[in-house]
């Protein structure tokens, strides 16, 4: 079922929904995704997709592409290039499902299918992943090295970009649980960012475009998580891959999925992911009005305000504080665990948290009994 706001055609959130809570890629899931579990995943696709390797990591891991589609739009969207950020990833194995599963939602799945060629590059950095960290191999941050091309995952991606020339790009990431939208201080759930060209943040002809489709994101998206979805500062990274694939001409719109509420392993933001890249593409396939791109600047920006535990009105050096603590997300033994760490000793009655606890018998001496009381009680 087809409904229409703000011009926009879109479809009706309940059918979706409906879809993604029997049809979603049930084999794989949490946080830490490495190579070795999408493979399988990638060789069960049927022959309506077109499975490549397009090159080898810095440790040999094959990347691979995996494209659908034979329409004239183009599409390229890659994941994990930070190899421990993998909502993304996992939102990619259920759009797959969607091309593969469309049942009610085929008539979609043929507009989409006839007017794009997807291609996509599921695990850009799978030594990072392999290990759970932002950097590849070589401790190169893939989205800084664009210019310098240090890193032999830069020449694979730079490789498919010059063969697909897309029209579009989705450059997906994951924020941390520290990032907050709205008035409240929800957690930043989804973000956007159309990327700068220049140090004067011009709006380019492709970056108003950029921007209609994540005007279009965002008004699906505020159906089901308002307050939640946030906008990055469009501050210009003159070494940042989207700022320049949005310079050499690919639209390139970036998604970080974040924080929701008890949601650590990201099963939630997940599925919010797979609703935002579902609605985006759509859009592009659909050709629909483009006209208003200033409604990008009304989406919210990120802050900062969200923290993992707040404990309240503690005393510390006989003054009442609030404790702050950050997880750091960390691999012991093979398990991926949240390790509370402190990060902030202050008054955080600005702030937001997915737990508070309030303790005013609480009575710290120094930060080492302080740590260590924390370590104890949350680990
Ligand atoms: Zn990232």
């Amino acid at each position: 079922m087809i409904v229409y706001f703000c011009k926009m055609k879109v479809v009706e959130i309940n059918f979706l929904k409906k879809w993604y809570s029997s049809n979603r890629q049930e084999k794989v899931s949490g946080r830490w995704i490495t190579l070795q579990q999408i493979i399988p995943l990638i060789e069960n696709l049927n022959s309506n997709f077109k499975i490549r390797k397009i090159g080898k990591s810095f440790l040999k891991k094959d990347i691979y592409s995996v494209s659908i589609g034979k329409g004239k739009i183009k599409i390229l969207i890659w994941t994990q290039m930070h190899g421990n950020e993998s909502t993304g990833t996992k939102a990619l194995f259920d759009l797959f499902n969607l091309f593969e599963n469309p049942q009610e939602l085929s008539y979609i799945n043929n507009q989409i299918l006839n007017q794009c060629t997807i291609v996509c590059v599921p695990m850009l950095n799978p030594d990072g992943a392999e290990v759970y960290t932002r950097l590849n191999a070589q401790k190169i941050d893939l989205n800084r090295d664009v210019i310098d091309k240090k890193a032999v995952e830069t020449d694979v991606l730079q490789g498919v970009l010059n063969e697909v020339k897309p029209d579009f790009c989705f450059n997906m990431h994951d924020q941390r649980t520290i990032f907050s939208v709205g008035k409240e201080n929800k957690p930043a759930t989804i973000s956007f960012l159309a990327p700068s060209e220049d140090i004067d943040r011009l709006i380019t002809k492709g970056r108003k475009q950029t921007m209609y489709v994540i005007n279009a994101m965002f008004e699906f998206m505020k159906k089901f998580i308002p307050n939640q979805i946030g906008r990055y500062t469009d501050e210009f990274y003159p070494t940042a891959t989207g700022d320049n694939f949005q310079k050499m001409g690919h639209n390139t719109i970036l998604i970080e999925s974040g924080h929701y509420f008890n949601d650590y392993e990201r099963e939630k933001s997940r599925e919010y992911t797979f609703y935002a890249l579902f609605q985006g593409i759509y859009f592009i396939a659909s050709k629909q009005d483009m006209s208003n791109y200033k409604d990008y600047f009304n989406i919210p920006n990120n802050e900062k305000y969200y923290l993992d535990i707040i404990i309240k009105n503690v005393n510390y050096k006989d003054k009442k504080v609030d404790i702050g603590i950050v997880f750091k997300e960390k691999l012991i033994n093979n398990e991926l665990k949240f390790i509370p760490t402190i990060d902030k000793i202050e008054n955080l009655s600005n702030y937001s948290t997915n737990k508070l606890v309030l303790d005013s018998d609480l009575v710290f001496f120094n930060k080492k009994d302080m740590k260590d009381w924390v370590k104890n009680e949350f680990n």
